[in-house]
C-alpha cells in the first residue's frame, strides 16, 4: 500500500484499490483551510487506510475531515463512509436527495447500493446536507464547490467542480463510464445530456472513480467523449 498523492498543492487522491483497499473507489481530498479537509467520496471499508493516506500526503499534524460529498448511493463509493461519521463528529455528509434512500438506507433500496455485488452490508448514514438542485454551490472557508447534478448511472449523481486559483477546472465526476444497469436505476438519456453538460464545463482535470485523474481540456473532453460514443452506439 502506498500513500496518496498530490493532484494539486491543496487536492490530493487518497484512495483507490492500489492506495487504500480493494473495492474501493478513488477518494479524493480538498484542504480548503489550514487543516481542514473535504472528501469527495468514502470507498468501501478503508477510512483508516484512507486517514493515513492524508496525513502522508498533506504532511499536517493536527487536522480533520469536516465533509464528506458522496457523487453517488454505491458502495464502493459510500461503504465507509460511516467509519468516517463515527470518527469525526463534526463531520457533515452531502448528497443529491434523489439517492438519499439508499445512502440513509430506507427500506426496500438495499439492491440500489450494490452492496450484494461486494458480498458486505452496507451500514447507512444520516445526510446533513441534501442537494436538489440542477447546479448549486457549497462554500467550505474561502472555495466555493459548484455542485452539478448529473443523473444517469444513477438518479442521484452529482458531479462537482472546483475552480483553482492556479490549476484551472478541477472536475470530480466520479463515475462517468458507467455502468447503467435497471437495478441502479440507471438512465441512459440522463446520462447523455449530463456528459454533455459536463463537457461543456471545460475542465482542466477530470478526477474519475475508477481510472484516476485525466489532465488537460483535450484528454478531458475525449474521455467523455469515447463514453458518449460507446454508450449511445448500443443505446
Ligand atoms: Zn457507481
Amino acid at each position: 500500500m502506498t500513500s496518496g498523492k498530490m493532484i494539486g498543492d491543496d487536492v490530493a487522491l487518497v484512495g483507490s484499490e492500489e492506495l487504500s483497499g480493494s473495492g474501493d473507489c478513488h477518494v479524493y481530498a480538498i484542504r480548503y483551510a489550514p487543516g481542514k479537509f473535504c472528501l469527495i467520496d468514502a470507498g468501501v471499508q478503508s477510512a483508516t487506510q484512507i486517514i493515513q493516506n492524508i496525513t502522508d500526503t498533506f504532511q499536517e499534524k493536527r487536522w480533520e475531515i469536516t465533509h464528506l460529498i458522496l457523487t453517488h448511493a454505491h458502495i464502493d463509493h459510500i461503504g465507509a463512509a460511516h467509519e468516517f461519521q463515527a470518527q469525526y463528529s463534526n463531520l457533515k455528509i452531502a448528497a443529491h436527495r434523489w439517492d438519499q434512500g439508499p445512502i440513509e438506507g430506507k427500506p426496500g433500496t438495499e439492491g440500489l447500493t450494490a452492496a450484494s455485488w461486494y458480498g458486505i452490508t452496507y451500514t447507512p448514514v444520516k445526510l446533513n446536507i441534501l442537494f436538489s438542485k440542477d447546479e448549486e454551490n457549497m462554500r467550505l472557508g474561502k472555495i466555493k464547490l459548484r455542485i452539478f447534478h448529473t443523473p444517469g448511472h444513477t438518479p442521484g449523481s452529482i458531479s462537482i467542480l472546483y475552480n483553482h486559483p492556479s490549476m484551472g477546472k478541477i472536475l470530480f465526476g466520479q463515475d462517468v463510464h458507467g455502468p447503467f444497469m435497471r437495478e441502479f436505476n440507471s438512465n441512459i438519456q440522463d446520462w447523455h445530456s449530463s456528459m454533455k453538460k459536463l463537457i461543456a464545463l471545460d475542465a482542466d482535470f477530470l478526477c474519475e472513480g475508477h481510472f484516476g485523474v485525466i489532465s488537460g481540456k483535450d484528454k478531458v473532453r475525449n474521455f467523455i467523449n469515447s463514453y458518449l460514443k460507446q454508450h449511445m452506439r448500443l443505446g
